[in-house]
């Protein structure tokens, strides 16, 4: 039986999964975030995550569009939370703020600079100095009597740009767990062995937190490109021939990106891998099919 029949018959083994969307800008992108809430939702994700602006800059549509999802959905969601440009009491302030609206997760990063992707994080004077830090300032931090968020952090099965070797990478990311981290989810990666021997890796130095793959879903293989060469992420040669001359043709594009990305769960999942992280960019098709493909169905068929 090849993988997509398997796929399709084991519905029941099907994986667990969970999106990430991004705060929109405009009234067109708003509409474009609700109706791929909408059409995902039918998927029970175990939570759904909202990105936070490089440099804090999406703050306040960050924490509009968590709290409409909360208040106004049946979804978990998850808001992305950084260090950057901000006081400890700010940052504290904001988490504060989550709680309020009924959000009960986070991601906790330390965050890219307001200049973007590539630029030299700069600790802000009253600010937290990266994400273990920031982790350990929630977690004492008193919220409200009782409270405890559930909190995720990332990880980087390619080492971040900022790494000086595995063996502090690793410790890095068990300093994130013992403060408190939850669940780590990973920078996305094609090959299936680089997360797999991250796993590795990681098991040996201690993290026995789940490691979740984070998968991206980008059928522009020019934005992927410019996005992978500032994370350095490896883009395989086989990638790029797959994608070669696609540049007039999205639909083609499109088809590749999810039998990409189904692909690479299918080999995930075949070494036990149970649980994904699609980075959608709120394209509400890429990520349905890509759960089809993994044998996935809306919550009201599986019945
Ligand atoms: P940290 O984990 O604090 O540090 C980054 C790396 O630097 C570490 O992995 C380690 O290699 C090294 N390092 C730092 N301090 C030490 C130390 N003391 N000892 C040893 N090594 C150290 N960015 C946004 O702006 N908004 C978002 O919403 C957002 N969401 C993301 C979600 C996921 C799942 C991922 C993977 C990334 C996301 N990013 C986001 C990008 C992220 O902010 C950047 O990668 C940023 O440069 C690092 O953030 P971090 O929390 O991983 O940082």
């Amino acid at each position: 039986m090849n993988t997509l029949a398997a796929a399709v018959q084991q519905t029941s083994d099907a994986p667990n999964v969970s999106f990430e969307f991004f705060p929109p800008s405009s009234d067109k992108m708003e509409a474009k975030l609700w109706e791929s809430v909408a059409r995902l939702s039918p998927m029970a994700p175990n939570f759904v995550s909202v990105t936070y602006g490089a440099g804090g800059s999406t703050r306040d549509r960050t924490q509009r569009t968590v709290a409409k999802i909360a208040q106004d959905t049946p979804l978990n969601p998850a808001a992305h939370l950084t260090c950057v440009s901000a006081t400890k009491d700010e940052v504290l302030g904001v988490a504060k703020d989550f709680w309020s609206a009924g959000v009960r997760h986070l991601v906790v990063l330390r965050g890219d600079p307001t200049e973007g992707m590539g630029a030299t994080f700069q600790q802000h004077p009253g600010g937290f100095r990266d994400s273990v830090d920031l982790i350990a300032g929630i977690r004492e931090f008193d919220i409200a009597p009782g409270a405890r968020f559930e909190m995720s952090v990332a990880c980087y099965p390619e080492r971040h740009p900022d790494s000086r070797g595995w063996d502090e990478d690793i410790a890095f990311l068990k300093a994130k767990q013992d403060a408190g981290a939850d669940r780590a989810i990973t920078q996305f990666f094609f090959e299936p062995d680089t997360y797999l021997e991250f796993l590795e890796r990681a098991r040996a130095g201690g993290v026995t937190m789940p490691i979740v793959p984070g998968i991206m879903l980008q059928p522009n293989f020019k934005g992927l490109k410019r996005i992978a060469g500032l994370c350095q992420a490896h883009l395989p040669q086989w990638l790029h021939d797959l994608y070669e001359g696609t540049e007039d043709d999205p639909q083609t594009r499109e088809l590749i990106t999810a039998n990409v990305a189904a692909e690479l769960c299918h080999k995930l999942s075949e070494q036990g891998v149970s649980d994904f992280h699609f980075y959608t960019l709120n394209r509400a098709s890429l990520a349905l099919s890509t759960c089809r493909l993994l044998g996935l169905k809306p919550k009201a068929q599986t019945a």
